[in-house]
């Protein structure tokens, strides 16, 4: 039996993955300790893990909610929080670490202070990444603004800056970019298919694509018409009442059923008066909903996106960052979606017919489907996991 400890961020779309892997992992026998925030404890106790809540050493941060859509635009602010994260977790993980000395850590690609606690302990390390993998090659789908691209430039000094605090407590970690990407060494898990990786052929055997690990659905969801629209920009960055608007006004119009899942910020009663076909959720069962679904208004998350692919549905892609930004472009690439040019009602309304009209859109999503469900998904990140372990310990 081996102990390995989970690292993540509060973020449904960096747990969700993971849990069927703790799951995995838990049934084979091992102890798997998980340290996240109090609102993913549940999820994560029912996944089979002694869970460790770090809310109370990072909250003189005062992150709130609407930070989420900061970190996801402002790098340098999110390399500052990430940061000072590291540092007021510093203490406490360290302790916790040194007195059950883990076999393994396995930290989100975001969860840094997971990473840069094994490098200064010296623990084995595997980066849990819910994203696309990311070198040279695979970033070119991610563009920037020119400006964004300037103020990133601009910002490496300062972010290197603030990495080097971390020198101080240990961390022998000396650059922005080595904390938060990861080398052609790094043992890595990716929640994809190498169909849709981009440029997969261009990462070392160390980086397993073991497809993502989608929970079956808790219940199921019942279709009230013959055609099902689902929209929802995620979790994190969500409170965007004018795309709403401009969704609802398109449904008017349309013969489906229009399902929204608008997020826990968005002010319901300011949407305005709804038509017949449309209904408003905060948030919904969206595996059970995608199941039935025909067509889903996505900004693309790694996961949603790749839930909709998994159950064959096409995407109408509205990113919002660089990262989702690939993922939009991958599936537009590979003919299972298209990118909605502008969130004008006729825009989201034409983009939506078309998705649904004939099998074309359908069928190459069920084709990227069908590369998710002959991957391995939390039994090939376990064996990884479980292999690297083998091969530094002899278990
Ligand atoms: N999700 C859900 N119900 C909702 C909205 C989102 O279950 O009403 C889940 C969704 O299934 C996905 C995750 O939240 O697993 C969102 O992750 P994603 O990577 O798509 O986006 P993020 O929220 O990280 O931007």
């Amino acid at each position: 039996m081996a102990k390995i400890a989970f690292f993540n961020i509060p973020a449904h779309g960096h747990t969700n993955p993971t849990l069927g892997v703790v799951r995995e992992l838990t049934g084979r026998g091992h102890s798997v300790s998980y340290y996240s925030y109090e609102s993913f404890r549940e999820k994560i106790e029912a996944a089979g893990a002694r869970f460790t809540a770090c809310d109370a050493y990072d909250a003189q941060l005062g992150l709130g909610p609407e930070d989420g859509a900061r970190i996801a635009r402002d790098t340098a602010f999110s390399i500052h929080v990430l940061v000072e994260t590291t540092l007021a977790l510093d203490g406490m993980v360290c302790r916790e670490l040194e007195r059950e000395r883990p076999d393994c850590i396995v930290a989100d690609s975001m969860a840094v202070w997971g990473k840069a606690a094994a490098m200064k302990l010296g623990i084995p390390f595997v980066s849990s990444t819910t994203t696309f993998a990311f070198n040279r090659e695979s970033a070119k789908l991610m563009k920037q603004s020119v400006s964004r691209a300037i103020s990133l430039l601009l910002s490496i000094p300062k972010m290197n800056r603030d990495v080097r605090r971390l020198e101080k407590l240990g961390y022998p970690i000396k650059s922005f970019l080595q904390l938060i990407s990861n080398d052609r060494n790094t043992d890595t898990i990716v929640y994809t298919s190498p169909e849709f990786q981009p440029c997969c052929e261009s990462f070392s055997a160390k980086y397993a694509f073991v497809g993502p690990c989608i929970l079956p659905p808790e219940n199921s969801y019942e279709k009230k018409a013959e055609k099902l629209v689902y929209i929802s920009m995620g979790t994190v960055n969500n409170d965007m009442p004018e795309i709403y608007k401009n969704c609802i006004a398109a449904a008017a119009d349309m013969d489906a059923r229009v399902l929204i899942s608008v997020g826990a910020l968005a002010d319901i009663g300011s949407l305005g008066r709804l038509p017949e076909n449309v209904e408003i959720e905060r948030w919904v069962d969206q595996t059970a909903v995608l199941k039935e679904a025909d067509a889903f208004l996505s900004h693309c998350g790694m996961n949603s996106a790749s839930e909709s692919l998994y159950f064959g549905v096409p995407l109408l892609c509205c990113p919002q960052t660089p990262e989702q930004g690939a993922v939009a472009a991958r599936i537009c690439q590979l003919g299972a979606g298209m990118p909605l040019a502008t969130t004008s009602p006729e825009n989201i309304r034409n983009g939506l017919k078309l998705l649904m009209e004939g099998d074309r859109y359908r069928t190459n999503a069920e084709k990227i489907g069908e590369s998710f469900h002959r991957c391995g998904g939390a039994m090939a990140a376990a064996d990884k996991i479980e292999s690297l372990i083998a091969s530094l310990h002899n278990i």
